[in-house]
């Protein structure tokens, strides 16, 4: 595995070595006691992860638009209305997704590199009439950070439902979802969850539970009914075997190892790691001469950068460079930009060797 490279992409990303050795012990019944306490383990930490003492996690298959997927499926019924904060990419997929099950959505764009003025936000929710409000913590297309807390308290003081789309910032970013009102918190396990690819994850509030239970139709979506994984997640919890849909043992036995290691980090300190490592490598890249599309340092991720190409240099030439040098890092994803900027992930496990890799491979691979 020595020639293996850096991988610094805004996910899937490098994994504790004990996660992966966790994926590869031979697979279990699902209904084998080892697994259920393992699996049950998970569900429990998941709360202490998301600061969410009286939610209700979720796990299945799946990847971070499977969990927005499902957390939309669950509590938009046709004709309700949602309004979508829009910082890139995810949150445009946010609206389409929604659109599927009916809901009527209102979209309000931040400008490239910003997030949505907060007066902006008020004067939607005190006249449209919203049943939900989507937000993305960390948009992974432009690297912009958005604070949850005011957005958070908007929606409540307007009786509003929230979705916090946290897959790029949830166990990277600082986030207290009961303590600051967030109904719904979404991520997938291969971004700073730290396992790789295959799990949807998500919380939910008791109040947008029972949004859900007072539901008048049906749920859309077989796969994604709340209503048919709660008594797994319950039965896992409580050491009782339970079957919906085949869980991806090993990848869930994966999550509690990485869940475990994650809080004895402590979240205090994990959220202030992602903040060093994002200030040391955006100060290396800022000695090179290179500026970022968040506008703002307030608006600037912890898990990702987004750097703009330097002045007469392209993705064909740097992308490869880099990864000659032994890191690879991501391309622009925001179609309109896409060709003017790169995507670097530094979330998880990341850590100074780490961004003094990357910063080199970047160097080098600038030099003329
Ligand atoms: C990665 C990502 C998604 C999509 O997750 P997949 O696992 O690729 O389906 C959604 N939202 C944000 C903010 C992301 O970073």
């Amino acid at each position: 595995m020595t020639d293996r490279k850096l991988l610094m992409i805004p996910g899937p990303i490098e994994f504790e070595p004990a996660v992966l050795e966790a994926l590869a012990r031979p697979t279990l019944s699902h209904v084998d006691p080892a697994f259920i306490a393992s699996f049950g383990n998970a569900l429990k930490m998941m709360r202490e992860v998301w600061l969410c003492p009286n939610g209700q996690p979720f796990v299945v298959a799946g990847s971070g638009t499977l969990a927005m997927d499902m957390a939309g499926a669950n509590l938009i019924e046709p004709g309700d209305k949602v309004l979508v904060l829009v910082t890139g990419y995810f949150g445009h997929r946010y609206a389409e997704l929604l659109k599927r099950y009916g809901a009527e959505v209102t979209v309000l764009e931040a400008p490239l590199g910003d997030t949505v003025p907060l007066d902006e936000v008020e004067r939607e929710l005190a006249y449209g009439n919203f049943k939900l409000m989507t937000f993305t913590h960390v948009d992974t297309s432009t690297g912009v950070f958005v604070d949850p807390r005011p957005l958070a308290e908007l929606a409540q003081r307007h009786g509003v439902l929230s979705i916090l789309d946290g897959v790029c910032s949830i166990a990277g970013e600082e986030m207290r979802q009961e303590a600051w009102g967030i109904d719904v918190a979404v991520t997938a396990s291969q971004k700073a969850i730290g396992v790789p690819p295959g799990l949807a994850l998500m919380m939910v509030s008791p109040k947008a539970m029972d949004v859900w239970k007072q539901r008048k139709t049906p749920v859309g979506n077989y796969f994604c009914d709340w209503g048919l994984w709660l008594q797994v997640m319950q039965a896992y919890e409580e050491g009782r075997p339970s079957y919906f849909a085949t869980p991806p043992i090993n990848l869930i036995v994966g999550l509690e190892v990485s869940l475990k290691l994650m809080l004895s980090e402590g979240m205090e300190n994990r959220s202030a790691r992602h903040i060093a490592m994002a200030d040391s490598f955006r100060e290396a890249m800022r000695t090179l001469g290179l500026s970022f599309i968040p506008v703002r340092e307030e608006v600037m991720a912890h898990t990702l950068s987004a750097p703009y190409y330097p002045e007469g240099v392209t993705g064909a030439q740097l992308l490869p460079a880099v990864s000659k040098n032994g890191v690879v890092i991501a391309g622009g994803l925001l179609p309109s930009i896409k060709d003017t900027y790169f995507r670097v992930g530094h979330m998880g496990m990341v850590n100074v060797e780490h961004i003094a890799r990357t910063t080199i491979a970047i160097t080098e691979a600038l030099k003329p």
